[in-house]
């Protein structure tokens, strides 16, 4: 529908996606599963502490390494490529939030060293939309831009290291060995466990999640969704700076001096504060210019894909959109349908009341096709004073439903325009094809459709017609007799 995107979905947040779709069975199931990840994430959190996996000793030439294993990091990873960020940053959350207090840290602390998982999750799945990896990383350059982006993310998610050192009062060469670890067992798992799983499971779980959706939740980073996430971000690694900082500065005696002979504390506040402003600059900079782009390439796409008069999506629009749809309907088992409609006597209304007013009426059309369906279905202005509406998983007989509503809604009330003296009576034709078979051309449906909507005109205009083709297969489809508009609305033919 006009003004939404047209992949729209639950939101990337699991609480309002399990609640407003509570009842299905697919969601359900994706309940069960986010839950027992999310369980999984915390207890082999608690586990590594519990088993000392963070110190596995690899050897590298003559040089050992303690590397980290924490495997809610590539669950919470998978559960963002797969979901949404949100999916993932909850378990990261609880995760950490279970280990520092299980390592005998306070509530408080726990709780900002535990602002590193949902971090790094955050980090890496916008560094992923920014680098346009693809989620199955289907070619190197996916695995290279996605590695270089778990990179970042590790950075990013590593300041929670420092908190945990300082709040367990490491000393400087064990904390350095966590650090490390804790970067380069990150990498492993990424390399060696993430990339496989998604490039060779990504395509058929991510489907499979996909499907139990009703609206499949949106991968893409928009305008609003960037600022929140870049904000949110920059808060919790503030937050996290602040913390580790103060924990440093409280293990310092009051007296120490530096080599000058002067007071330490006041230095490394000095210090402090000058981190924390340039890292608020380097991420103000950066949100700055990642939402701009971000908004740019929104309104580019959104230009090129809608009409300027009405705002409806323009027919480009429609062969992008499409395969999509259809794709979609199919995997849902539902039909997909297209119902064409033609303002009748259109050139009348131009002719008596000017070609602005045209313009008006039309814009009105718009307003009322929009009132009549319902929110999945897409407006495509097609050309003139014909429009197409696109009606994702549903079957030619619903279909007809939607139709007779727009007709009726249009055909209503006279329109009063501002400037015109008399109230415009309008009415439209409509023609109505869909199809349960797939694969789906979208010219043929069109064509179909166009068919119907010229024999809608001939018939007398006003009213709903079903194509022929569309009428034999619905035969074969139980029939549900509320479903199927009044007599004489449209004619079987
Ligand atoms: P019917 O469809 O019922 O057979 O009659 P009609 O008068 O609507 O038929 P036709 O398709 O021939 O006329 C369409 C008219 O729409 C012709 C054209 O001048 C007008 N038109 C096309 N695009 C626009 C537009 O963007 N604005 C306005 N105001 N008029 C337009
Ligand atoms: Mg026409
Ligand atoms: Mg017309």
């Amino acid at each position: 529908m006009i003004g939404s995107e047209h992949y729209r979905g639950p939101s990337w947040w699991p609480i309002s996606v399990l609640i407003d779709g509570a009842l299905t069975r697919g969601m359900r199931h994706i309940a069960v599963w986010w839950s027992a990840l999310t369980v999984l994430a915390i207890g082999t959190a608690v586990l590594s502490l519990a088993l000392e996996w963070s110190g596995v000793p690899v050897r590298a030439g003559a040089l050992t390494y303690d590397v980290t294993v924490y495997p809610p990091l590539f669950i919470t990873i998978l559960l963002a490529v797969w979901l949404g960020p949100g999916w993932g940053a909850i378990p990261a959350f609880l995760a950490a939030v279970f280990l520092a207090r299980y390592s005998g840290l306070s509530w408080a602390t726990s709780g900002l060293f535990a602002l590193g998982g949902p971090v790094q999750v955050l980090v890496l799945w916008g560094a992923m939309v920014t680098l346009n990896v693809h989620p199955d990383l289907p070619k190197a350059a996916d695995i290279a831009r996605f590695l270089l982006a778990g990179l970042v993310a590790l950075s990013a998610s590593s300041l929670a290291v420092f908190v945990w050192n300082s709040a367990h009062h490491l000393d400087l060469a064990t904390g350095q060995r966590f650090w490390r670890g804790w970067m380069i067992g990150g990498f492993l798992q990424i390399g060696l466990i993430v990339v496989p799983v998604l490039r060779w499971l990504g395509r058929p779980t991510r489907l499979w999640f996909d499907r139990q959706f009703h609206n499949p939740p949106r991968h893409d980073l928009d305008y609003t969704h960037s600022v929140q996430m870049v904000v949110a971000v920059a808060f919790m690694m503030v937050a996290l700076v602040a913390h580790g900082v103060a924990l440093v500065v409280r293990d310092i005696p009051r007296a120490t001096l530096t080599l000058e002979g002067q007071p330490l504390l006041p230095r490394l506040s000095e210090i402090g504060l000058f981190l924390a402003l340039l890292l608020i600059t380097v991420l103000a900079t950066t949100s700055v210019f990642a939402s701009a782009l971000a908004q740019l390439s929104e309104r580019e796409r959104g230009v090129s894909l809608r009409d300027g008069l009405t705002g409806c999506y323009n027919r480009r629009a429609f062969y992008d959109m499409f395969p999509r749809e259809a794709d979609r309907s199919r995997r849902l088992s539902r039909g997909i349908s297209v119902i064409g409609l033609d303002v009748d006597e259109f050139k009348a209304i131009n002719d008596q009341h000017g070609h602005e007013t045209g313009d008006e009426v039309l814009r009105h059309v718009t307003r009322r096709i929009q009132v009549a369906s319902r929110e999945e279905d897409l407006i495509f202005r097609w050309g003139g004073e014909e429009f197409v509406l696109l009606l994702p998983h549903t079957n030619p007989e619903n279909a007809g439903m939607v139709a007779e509503r727009v007709r009726s809604q249009i055909s209503a009330e006279p329109l009063i325009i501002s400037g015109t003296h008399s109230p415009i009576s309008l009415t439209v034709s409509l023609g109505v094809a869909g199809t349960r078979e797939y694969p789906v051309q979208p010219d043929a449906l069109i064509l179909r459709a166009d068919a119907a909507c010229y024999l809608a005109k001939q018939r007398g205009r006003n009213q709903v017609v079903h194509d022929p083709e569309g009428e034999v297969s619905a035969g074969d489809a139980p029939s549900d007799p509320s479903l199927t508009p009044g007599p004489g609305e449209h004619d079987a033919i």
